[in-house]
């Protein structure tokens, strides 16, 4: 295989969609598996839809993704070359020209308007074959007349000039064989006067070509423009060199029906975005992966696997194991259901390989912002204890705590069923029994304990979920002795203490 050179090239159109991810994604490894280059190519030719700090956001997001190009609009190139289509204007006016000019494209003076008045009398009406000899056009309008309207400044596009009947054949990687009819495409407008820029099938084209890309790995949503560019390259003389064509599948819903939106995931409660975004129109903040505490690494494994499969049970793949074991012959033809929880799973992996003091450091952080100030080493403690249990760092909290407030309330049904007569001296006699292990063991307090409750015949699931129920003030946490351990016995004490005074004077 010759150099590969592959690029990811978006539109600065708005917040980079997790869809868009996933594509970047395929393209780096694609490219790191064959040592080839990925490039970052910013098409922002439709000025109507350009959105300001958008391109900055992608690169913002791919920063924190830790996936890195090698060539693109945020890396200085020493030969000047320009990966933002808005600063190659003037490459592009040279292919329209030369098309043009080889009789394989054509000026088209038709106004919006005027094809609106054809749109309404043609049902169906395209601009093509069949209806571009009803047109205001260079090939309709005399050679003088074009020429007149050009010196006049008039207004104009340049259409490309496909003919009817041919077979366009595409073999793409992931889709196979792929033929479509010329008769179907119309004549697309691929450069406008109006602004001088060319639209996205030309740029996409001439950018192909001169960055020597040789994959296209895109969305599934491009296939239907590929015979165009199939043709496109042809036009140019570029048939031989032109890229090999990858369409990934969609990313559906959840329920699989349609194409995942952002509305979806305001719907359904997930970002659909990598970083935040604040919409500068609206003012819309939309959160993203990072602010709701995904991992990078999670993402990236999470997006490797919606469309693509090792063919094997291994779920988790670090980076580099995805570089290795990622081909386009294992990527899936039908749509990737999108399954949060699925994310949420892979967050909950990744977080566990987290140090107890990353985790800590972080959550120690959330803590401040409750006004809680705890020592590292008190904290390293909880969450060495509770990692487990926890997707998110900030899982830590409805975890963890009554290990930084002490409960005011005690769960009602806890209480109801299980707090029977006598409890609270119970209580403090096994509270006694713990103190006087000095210094306290747990294993020790939990031997004399459950010795005591033997002796006296009590109910060891009674007793021992209201000594929780004192400490935590719910049926929930850890082994008990561990929070005993971590609380302190004087903690403890005041605990038990307050809660039988509490519960027994409501009793
Ligand atoms: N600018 C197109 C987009 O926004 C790129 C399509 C392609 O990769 O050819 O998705």
């Amino acid at each position: 295989m010759s150099e590969v050179r592959v690029r990811f090239a978006p539109s600065p159109t708005g917040a980079l969609h997790i869809g868009g991810v996933r594509t970047a994604l395929y393209n780096y490894l694609f490219a790191r598996q064959n040592g080839g280059k990925f490039i970052l190519r910013i098409e922002d030719t439709d000025s109507s839809r350009f959105v300001p700090g958008a391109e900055q956001y992608i690169i913002d997001s791919f920063n924190w993704l830790g996936l890195t190009f090698d060539e693109g609009v945020h890396i200085p190139n020493e030969e000047g070359i320009s990966y933002r289509q808005s600063e190659r204007k003037p490459i592009y006016k040279r292919y329209a020209d030369l098309l043009v000019d080889k009789g394989l494209a054509y000026i088209a003076f038709d106004t919006p308007a005027e094809i609106e008045v054809k749109r309404k009398e043609i049902a169906n009406f395209q601009y093509d074959s069949t209806t571009r000899n009803a047109m205001k056009n260079s090939l309709t309008l005399s050679a003088d007349e074009v020429k007149q309207r050009l010196t006049n400044k008039e207004q104009y596009v340049v259409r490309i000039k496909i003919d009817p009947g041919e077979n366009i054949e595409i073999n793409d990687l992931i889709c196979g064989h792929v033929c479509i009819n010329s008769s179907v495409l119309d004549d697309k407008v691929i450069w406008k006067s109006s602004d001088g820029l060319p639209t996205y099938h030309l740029a996409n084209i001439v950018d192909d070509h001169l960055m020597r890309i040789s994959h296209v790995i895109r969305g599934a949503e491009w296939l239907p423009s590929a015979p165009l560019h199939v043709l496109l390259y042809r036009y140019l003389g570029w048939a031989d060199s032109m890229p090999q064509f990858a369409h990934l599948p969609l990313i559906l819903k959840p329920d699989g029906n349609g194409k995942l939106s952002k509305r979806d995931g305001d719907r359904l409660g997930f970002p659909v975005f990598p970083l935040q975004w604040a919409d500068p129109k609206t003012g819309e903040i939309s959160t993203g992966y990072k602010e709701q505490g995904y991992l990078p690494e999670a993402i990236i494994n999470f997006l490797a696997l919606l469309g693509w499969n090792p063919g094997t049970e291994q779920e988790i793949f670090s980076l580099d194991e995805l570089i290795h074991a990622f081909s386009f012959n294992r990527v899936s033809k039908s749509g990737a259901k999108f399954d949060i929880e699925k994310a949420k799973w892979f967050n909950h992996k990744y977080l566990q390989n987290k140090s107890n003091t990353e985790i800590s450091l972080e959550f120690q952080q959330i803590l401040s912002q409750k006004d809680i100030k705890a020592p590292l080493n008190y904290i390293e403690q909880i969450v060495a204890l509770l990692k487990e249990r926890i997707s998110f760092v900030a899982d830590m909290w409805e975890q963890s705590h009554y290990f930084f407030i002490a409960p005011t309330t005690y769960d009602e049904q806890v209480i109801r069923k299980r707090w029977k007569e006598n409890m609270g001296n119970n209580l403090i006699e096994i509270l006694h029994i713990i103190e006087s292990v000095q210094p306290f063991d747990k294993t020790k307090a939990h031997d004399l304990t459950m010795d005591y409750i033997q002796q006296h015949e009590l109910h060891l699931g009674h007793t021992m979920n209201c000594f929780r129920l004192a400490l935590v003030g719910a049926a929930k946490g850890p082994d008990l002795f561990e929070i005993i351990n971590l609380l302190g016995i004087e903690e403890t004490k005041k605990r038990v203490l307050q809660a039988v005074s509490t519960i027994e004077n409501k009793l």
